[in-house]
């Protein structure tokens, strides 16, 4: 057999040489080239929310290709781009009035973040701090990693990023570290602070680390007293993932700036939008040709993306979505007794449709060898978890019925029996 040219994402190829074919899916289900059915637990890389192949999603990208595949969207503009703005910006009544269009979270972070520096330079008052929290993850670019945490994820790259200030981590019982942190920043450089970008909610490439709504409406009401851009990243958090449409609903704020991608078209295909505000819109709105927001990808929104956002969206008017959500939180609910009393699991966390847990006593951070074997031994039952770190976590599409739960909670605990006896040890 001839070795795959293919360089895969977040893959040591030294350490998995071979990938698992995957020929078609169907709602929450992958099947590899041989017809075995595999559980997609983690909504292939958190992007999913409807399922796979959703008919409607796939008959819309369908019929717009039939009529449209791609035109420059600089002077041009089309249907399902127009649609979806107005359907985007629909969900935050007065707030986010502006939508525009990349193709990734990583882009749509990189487009927050050159909106909120131009505003403040296009205001003539230039400010140069970035405040993100502790162990974000904000995507692969540099823009996006400078605002991420440092990790392994970007120790090479370290010295290329700009520098950002990071806020501790509000972990339980010690959000007022966050807070004090911020407002001291705050009081003594609030005037050179362009904007603070959090993950609202859930941290989640850090390992699913979660926070309170009230702390988010905290650090909101303080950008808003000190006049700083609030940013929240909902690349992940969107779409029902945390249990409302996004998770700054439940902190009831919205946010200056918004970014969302991954459910965006229900894991379809690759869309971005960043959502922004009349003044930030404004700032950049001027008989100056040199305060255009320069800023493109060839395929800035790509028709063939949009009708299957739109697709998305329409799904949540037609169908149960929301019940289908509030459903599956219940039942990830009903397993946290079974997970929280076996000694070797600890820190059962959830947030919405998000089920999370860390293996006790392990090697923690992203390099934990836990995590390979637990991952093998995972699929080998059938189910795609994929643990970050120590860190187990399930976050599956809102179809999953509640006997594929059981399967995914039987897998894990099966896998944590086999990891305590030694099992994969011998596996490895
Ligand atoms: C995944 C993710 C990104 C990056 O999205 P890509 O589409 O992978 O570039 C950005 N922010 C958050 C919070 C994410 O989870």
């Amino acid at each position: 057999m001839t070795e795959s040219p293919l360089w895969h994402p977040f893959t040591q190829h030294a350490l998995q040489p071979e990938s698992i074919h995957i020929s078609h899916a169907q709602g929450s289900y992958l099947y590899d080239k041989d017809g075995r059915q595999i559980i997609d637990a983690i909504s292939s890389w958190w992007v999913n929310i409807h399922g796979h192949n959703h008919p409607k999603i796939t008959a819309a990208i369908q019929a717009q290709a039939e009529k449209l595949d791609q035109v420059i969207f600089a002077g041009f503009t089309h249907a399902p781009a127009e649609q979806l703005a107005e359907k985007l910006i629909a969900l935050t009544p007065n707030h986010l009035t502006r939508v525009f269009l990349s193709d990734s979270g990583s882009t749509a972070v990189e487009v927050a973040l050159k909106m909120a520096l131009g505003y403040w330079a296009h205001k003539n008052q230039p400010r140069t701090i970035i405040v993100a929290l502790e162990n974000a993850y904000h995507g692969d670019t540099f823009g996006a990693m400078s605002v991420g945490g440092r990790s392994v994820f970007n120790a090479p790259y370290e010295p290329f990023l700009f520098n950002v200030h990071h806020l501790p981590f509000p972990a339980k019982n010690h959000e007022h570290r966050t807070i004090e942190n911020f407002e001291k920043l705050l009081r003594e450089q609030g005037d050179n602070i362009v904007a603070l970008i959090v993950e609202p909610l859930v941290l989640g490439a850090a390992g699913m680390l979660m926070y309170t709504p009230q702390l988010l409406a905290q650090l909101h009401a303080l950008c808003q007293k000190y006049g700083v851009i609030f940013i929240a990243d909902e690349v992940m958090t969107g779409w029902g993932r945390t249990g409302t449409r996004f998770a700054c609903d439940q902190a009831q704020i919205t946010p200056d700036i918004l970014c969302t991608s991954k459910g965006l078209t229900s894991g379809s295909l690759p869309l971005a939008a960043t959502l922004a505000s009349e003044e930030i819109y404004q700032a950049f709105f001027s008989t100056d040709r040199a305060k255009t927001f320069f800023h493109s990808s060839s395929y800035t929104g790509n028709p063939l993306a949009c009708a299957a956002a739109c697709a998305a969206f329409d799904i949540w008017d037609t169908e149960p979505v929301t019940q289908r959500i509030k459903t599956l939180s219940d039942n990830l609910a009903a397993q946290i007794p079974r997970l929280s009393s076996r000694p070797d699991i600890e820190n059962v966390r959830q947030t919405g449709c998000i089920l999370a847990m860390d293996v006790r006593n392990a090697h923690h951070g992203y390099l934990s060898d836990i995590a390979p074997k637990l991952y093998r031994f995972f699929l080998s039952q059938g189910v795609l978890l994929r643990p970050l770190g120590n860190t187990i976590y399930i976050l599956p599409p809102y179809c999953t019925t509640n006997e594929d739960i059981h399967v995914i909670i039987n897998t894990i605990i099966g896998g944590c029996d086999a990891l305590g006896n030694g099992a994969l040890e011998r596996a490895a």
